[in-house]
């Protein structure tokens, strides 16, 4: 085991490893970053860009984004992590809404999808299962 450390140690790696060792704490302090808005030249609102994206879905198949846990977004994502589907969905599929309470519910505008798949890979709890459409339904890849 000693000489593994000791390889290591001398190792290009260690170097790296020891230059970026309090990355990880120091990210706590970066400021959000505050992005320009969409010029409509060069970059353009999710609105803009979903309808470019002439996707499509059938608004009467079962949805092909199902949540494991339907709790879950409310009583750990929303609260922990802050809705994270919320934004980074491309296409604004998850949205926290409030029902006629004021609680904030998580809604699934599931025909915007554009098969992506982050939700499914980025759920802090995977909770989210996407599954490929009925009718072969998405973006409308043909016109890209
Ligand atoms: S697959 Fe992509 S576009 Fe579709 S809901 Fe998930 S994150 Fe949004």
């Amino acid at each position: 085991m000693e000489k593994y450390w000791d390889a290591l140690r001398s190792s290009w790696i260690w170097e790296e490893l020891y230059k970026s060792r309090n990355f990880r704490p120091a990210a706590q302090f970066h400021s959000p970053i505050q992005y320009p808005k969409p010029d409509g030249v060069l970059s353009f609102d999710i609105p803009t860009s979903l309808h470019r994206s002439n996707t499509n879905h059938e608004h009467d198949q079962p949805a092909h984004l199902q949540l494991r846990d339907p709790k879950i977004p409310e009583l750990v994502n929303l609260p922990e992590y802050a809705g994270p589907e919320s934004r980074y969905c491309p296409a604004r599929v998850y949205e926290y809404m409030p029902d006629e309470k004021g609680q904030l519910k998580l809604q699934i505008n599931a025909q915007n999808c554009l098969h992506c798949k982050a939700c499914d890979i980025k759920d802090p709890k995977q909770n989210i299962q996407w599954t490929a459409p009925e009718g072969g339904g998405g973006p409308g890849y043909s016109i890209m």
